[in-house]
């Protein structure tokens, strides 16, 4: 596996590989089995997987947490290249805005709700960022977790808008035995507050079963009671969404009612 950090060295290899298909896997770092099951997709529709890591402050909000997101490089390249992984990407922030990035504004139906409601902007960053990427990269094939399924669905539509040539493959979430959906965020988490955290998906698989408007009342009551703060729990796409602050931590999680 090799290590890419600056742009003209990715321009270079990226040539090299022109008779390759590509598959490219975006991550932030701080990798869990949640990434590396993308990883997995990625290496069958591919000859060449390539994942970047890159902690952007285009998607983060002035209150946020881009400087304390966890950053974990050196742990990250042991972890992909036990997976076989060709080539990690993992710029400085300086390195890859060098050049002024081509702004990209998410599709406003998708974005304005949910996660896009709370964190204004934050699906601009995301659809710039991961336009660089494929400009840079050229990747045939590009994997995204439903985990962040409203970025998939923003991600998707920019595809089709700006006619990219790459396919978007959807890659679904991965859990901890007790139904917590991994997340790189899932370290801040105070003991308590861990397990509290499993209630999440155990609301969110009752309402699988017993989906109705009002129910969805009562579990957001449900989960605030036990002592978290409910940013939204609402049915989009034929799935329930949730986003939840535990302390400081706010995690998301989403399900198929169907
Ligand atoms: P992040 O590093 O959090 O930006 O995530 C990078 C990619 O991994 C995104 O496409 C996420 O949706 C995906 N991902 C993160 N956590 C999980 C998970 N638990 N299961 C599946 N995909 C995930």
């Amino acid at each position: 596996m090799k290590l890419i950090t600056t742009r003209k060295e990715l321009l270079e290899i990226r040539n090299l590989l022109y008779s390759k298909t590509i598959a490219l896997v975006p991550t932030m770092g701080a990798l869990h089995k949640g990434h590396l099951s993308l990883v997995d997709i990625a290496e069958k529709h591919a000859d060449i997987t390539i994942v970047s890591i890159f902690v952007n402050p285009l998607q983060f909000g002035p209150n946020e947490d881009f400087s304390k997101y966890p950053r974990t490089l050196e742990n990250d390249i042991k972890l992909l290249a036990d997976k076989k992984v060709d080539y990690v990407f993992a710029p400085s922030v300086e390195e890859l805005y060098s050049t002024e990035a081509k702004k990209i504004t998410a599709n406003v139906e998708i974005s304005n709700k949910l996660c896009g409601l709370a964190r204004p902007g934050h699906f601009d960053g995301v659809s710039t960022v991961v336009n660089l990427f494929f400009e840079l990269i050229e990747p045939d094939v590009a994997v995204f977790g439903e985990k962040d399924y409203q970025q998939l669905m923003v991600i998707q539509e920019m595809v089709s808008r700006l006619k990219l040539p790459v396919k978007i493959i959807p890659a679904p979430i991965v859990r901890e035995p007790d139904g917590l959906a991994m997340s790189s965020r899932n370290r801040y988490l105070s003991e308590p507050d861990r397990k509290l955290a499993a209630n999440i998906y155990k609301e969110l698989s009752w309402l699988k079963e017993n989906f109705s408007v009002e129910n969805l009342e009562t579990t957001k009551d449900k989960l605030e009671k036990l002592g978290m703060q409910v940013e939204y729990l609402e049915e989009h796409w034929d799935r329930v969404f949730v986003a939840a602050k535990l302390g400081t931590t706010r995690l998301i999680d989403n399900i198929s009612i169907f």
